[in-house]
């Protein structure tokens, strides 16, 4: 497995790779890996199948995270993370550093000389995490679309843990025409239900017990959803009770909505996501599910 640390090996590699007419999948990631990402791994490799090449990106991209967020204390093991990648199959994994990907951002006091091209969804973008964390989506979809331009991937593989963020990157690619096949792989959890993420590290024991409260939560409204409709009101008022019944949960958002477009729904039944954000103490844990 090689290790690539710089922009222009790892666009000459793609090149090589594409003019001797293998496929590439791409597996965007902040590292610190998990059985999550192993399942993306693995997916891309499916997808590109013996003969085509999978890339894992590691990359904390500040341009995704808030001024308040946990960008300083974000997990970061780049020796197990290399391990995990080499052993899930990936034939590269590119680390590049912020002054490789944002190098006007940090040499410049002169706001004209500054990065200053960003891809924006305007849609999907305007509910949940997009309204939790408003700069969040313009650095998830600029950031993608430099990995696409940079990996000159043919398949690109994300997680349903982050639903919208799937959807966006779809979006994305279909509106900007990126050549790019979008694989959408399911949640990975725990046994208890826990949905796996680089975040649950900062959780104390008694918070990882809270934190099951999610799942719990998708699980009551999987219960109470029919094919008739069940006001999606009355639904969420119902389950943020439920969870901040546990010690030191604070619900940011519950949201019914179709899967396709993202829009609300005023009615939930059959076939309609949930996406959850929660407060755990500090840690703010997301999770979803169709019901
Ligand atoms: P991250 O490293 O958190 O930016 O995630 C990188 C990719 O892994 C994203 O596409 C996530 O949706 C995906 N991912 C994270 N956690 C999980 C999980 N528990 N199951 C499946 N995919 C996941």
């Amino acid at each position: 497995m090689k290790h690539i640390e710089t922009i222009r090996e790892m666009q000459s590699l793609a090149l090589g790779w594409k003019r001797s007419g293998l496929s590439i999948a791409l597996v965007p990631t902040m590292g610190a890996l998990h059985a999550g990402h192993v399942s993306l791994i693995k997916c891309a490799c499916q997808s590109v199948q013996l003969s085509g090449k999978v890339v894992v990106s590691i990359y904390v991209n500040p341009l995704q995270f808030s001024p308040n967020e946990d960008l300083a204390k974000y997990p970061r093991d780049l020796q197990k993370d290399m391990r995990i990648c080499q052993e899930a199959g990936a034939d590269a994994v590119f680390t590049p550093t912020d002054s490789l990907m944002y190098p006007f951002e940090e040499k410049s006091g002169d706001p004209r000389l500054k990065h200053s091209t960003y891809a924006v969804e305007e849609t999907l973008t305007q509910s949940m995490e997009g309204v939790a964390r408003p700069t969040h989506f313009k650095g998830v979809t600029t950031i993608v679309a430099k990995l696409f331009n940079i990996v000159l991937p043919d398949y690109a593989a994300f997680g349903n843990k982050d639903f919208q963020q799937a959807a966006v990157i779809q979006r994305m690619v279909r509106d900007l025409n990126f050549p790019v096949q979008i694989i959408r792989a399911p949640i990975i959890r725990e046994d208890d239900g826990l949905a796996l993420s680089s975040r649950n590290i900062y959780l104390s024991t008694e918070e990882r017990k809270s934190a099951l409260c999610l799942n719990q939560a998708i699980k009551k409204a999987k219960e109470k959803t029919s094919k008739d409709g069940l006001p999606a009101e009355e639904l969420k008022l119902e389950l943020k009770t439920f969870i901040e019944n546990n010690p030191n949960t604070k619900v940011d958002y519950i949201e019914f909505f179709n899967p396709e477009t993202l829009s609300p729904v005023s009615l939930v039944s059959t076939g309609t996501q949930i996406a959850l954000a929660v407060f755990v103490g500090k840690t703010r844990l997301i999770d979803n599910d169709t019901l």
